[in-house]
């Protein structure tokens, strides 16, 4: 990224400060919904303000990355898969710009919440670059901050879920409410409660992060570069029926 800079962004939802650059010569924002030094826990993540802020920025694309337990042999350590539908167990997050009154209500359409155009995007991507992802898997969002318990892990699994992660909702319900696509790659760093031979902890999976966040930003970059931010899906209607506010 070049002519890199931490900017402030004012929303309804609070301050945000994205970095902002450019990437073969096109505009691009990098936020960490963390924020900076991973100091918000995914509870406490303001996903309406992040989400407003870069799409105030002009944002129609979103790529996600987050960090996924597994909860199938089929996901092993270290794999990059891209999520092609979600389970919502979070509790207490706020998951619509939309509460009524001048605002309107919006019942989102959620049959592909992740853009069907995008995910092709990374895939062929991949290709291009020789790194296997892969496509498609169910991941279960869970309100966090704790892991989850064995039994909840056997019960998630039983109601198809294959990756289990704390951020992923509301963040793509809150992107297609603003007609933004938006596409996450999972980043397999452990095993869920249960599967795992050994307790889990945030330093196991930071860890794993290191080798997989490199190889992660190579695929964003070349996603990037093959991306046009032209829409060509339905995720920009995602707010038809009720229109911004
Ligand atoms: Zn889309």
């Amino acid at each position: 990224m070049k002519e890199q800079r931490v900017i402030k962004v004012e929303t309804p939802y609070g301050l945000v400060e994205p970095v902002v650059g450019k990437l073969a010569d096109r505009e691009i924002v990098f936020m960490s919904r963390h924020g900076r030094n991973h100091v918000t826990p995914p509870h406490l993540v303001n996903y309406r303000a992040n989400i407003w802020a870069i799409r105030e920025l002009g944002v129609r694309k979103v790529l996600a990355t987050a960090a996924v337990g597994s909860l199938s042999l089929n996901f092993k350590l270290g794999e990059l898969v891209l999520l092609d539908q979600f389970l919502d167990f979070t509790k207490n997050r706020p998951q619509t710009f939309y509460e009524g009154g001048q605002k309107g209500v919006l019942h989102v359409d959620m049959t592909e919440p992740y853009c069907t155009s995008v995910r092709r995007g990374i895939l062929k991507a991949s290709e291009q670059i020789g790194l296997p992802v892969k496509n498609g898997a169910c991941y279960v969002c869970t309100e966090g901050p704790r892991f989850e318990t064995p039994a909840e892990i056997r019960m998630f699994q039983s109601l198809g879920a294959d990756l289990v992660g704390m951020t992923s909702v509301p963040e793509v319900v809150l992107a297609r409410e603003l007609g933004m696509c938006y596409a996450s790659i999972g980043m397999v760093t452990n095993e869920a409660a249960g599967i795992a031979t050994h307790p889990l902890s945030h330093a196991e999976v930071m860890e794993s992060m290191k080798e997989l966040g490199i190889k992660v930003a190579r695929l964003v970059q070349s996603t990037f570069e093959l991306c046009t931010p032209d829409q060509n899906c339905l995720c920009a209607s995602g707010n038809r029926e009720v229109g911004k506010f």
